[in-house]
């Protein structure tokens, strides 16, 4: 079974547009992401194009700044600040990663955890470790659908991870342990990968080296979910799963590209509507920050 992350999406962005839809009447006004993009990184500038498409597309009113790489840390948490008291802001999310004299947890730190669609501040990621899941991690909650997809129940299933990232790795082992998966979290320091990665029902490649993941990797019968976005010398997409190896001893498998990027993509939505939802009806009680 090839999990086709484009055809899943684009389902759930079916339901996302009447919610938004919905969303729009009730509360009198657009729901609003608004996406920091600093510098002029080229994937992120297409990944940031991608989000504002989709979230067009489903009604959700995308607003982009782009900042230069020159742009200073106060600057940005300046921004933040305003974004986090304009009451008709709903998402705010800030392309990773910053320039190297900006520091990466300052900045996620200072948005409002009510508004933090990527789910990265300590407080979110502290309700997840809680199994209280509120605004999830996009991507970790994409390859979760996509699992789901493949099999309803995973309880008690073997669950690999690869990678350890918050972003990724490390909540998606979250909340594969939510529901009742045992899960072993693989990283660089792993010694002897494939004797771990054999034993399991469900792969997630997420460490962005290409191909690390081939067929003498899997467990025939295995769910394979490849994270990994690495770019070819020829400008193509490759993931951390070899497919050619990997495909035939699968059960099923998530193809790069059109695999779990577009669930991260859909999940931003998701998430964007939630937290408008979330906070307009005041079932999240914890106050505007900063
Ligand atoms: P990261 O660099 O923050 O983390 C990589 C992780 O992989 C680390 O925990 C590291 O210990 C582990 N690792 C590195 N080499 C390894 C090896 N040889 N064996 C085992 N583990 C190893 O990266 P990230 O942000 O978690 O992203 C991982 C990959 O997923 C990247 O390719 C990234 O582009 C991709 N990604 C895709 C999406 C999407 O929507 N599809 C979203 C986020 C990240």
């Amino acid at each position: 079974m090839i999990l086709d992350g484009k055809h899943h999406a684009q389902l759930l962005l079916a339901t996302l547009k009447d919610e938004c839809a919905s969303l729009t009447k009730r509360f009198e006004r657009t729901p609003s992401l608004h996406v920091i993009l600093v510098g002029q990184i080229s994937s992120s500038q297409i990944y940031v194009g991608m989000k504002e498409k989709r979230a067009h597309d489903i009604g959700i009113k995308s607003v982009v700044h782009r900042l230069p790489d020159t742009v200073d840390e106060k600057a940005v948490l300046a921004l933040i600040s305003t974004l986090n008291h304009n009451q008709d802001v709903d998402g705010i999310l800030v392309q990773l990663p910053l320039p190297a004299h900006i520091d990466t947890n300052n900045v996620i730190e200072s948005i409002c955890p009510q508004k933090d669609v990527d789910g990265l501040t300590s407080i979110n990621l502290g309700r997840l470790v809680r199994g209280d899941e509120y605004l999830i991690p996009c991507t970790p909650r994409g390859c979760l659908h996509l699992i789901h997809a493949w099999k309803q129940d995973i309880s008690g299933l073997h669950a690999v991870v690869v990678g350890r990232s918050a972003l990724v790795g490390k909540s998606l082992a979250l909340l594969l342990t939510g529901r009742d998966a045992t899960v072993t979290l693989c990283h660089s320091k792993t010694i002897n990968l494939s004797a771990f990665t054999r034993q399991a029902d469900i792969i997630i490649a997420a460490c962005g080296v290409p191909g690390l993941i081939t067929g003498n990797h899997i467990k025939p019968g295995a769910c394979v979910i490849d994270v990994g976005i690495n770019r070819r010398p020829d400008g193509t997409l490759t993931g951390d799963v070899d497919f050619n190896t990997a495909h035939p001893i699968a059960d099923a498998i998530t193809p790069v590209p059109f695999g779990v990027g577009p669930m991260t993509v859909a999940y931003l939505m998701a998430n964007t509507l939630r937290a408008m939802q979330q906070r307009l009806n005041g079932t999240m009680p914890i106050p505007l920050l900063h």
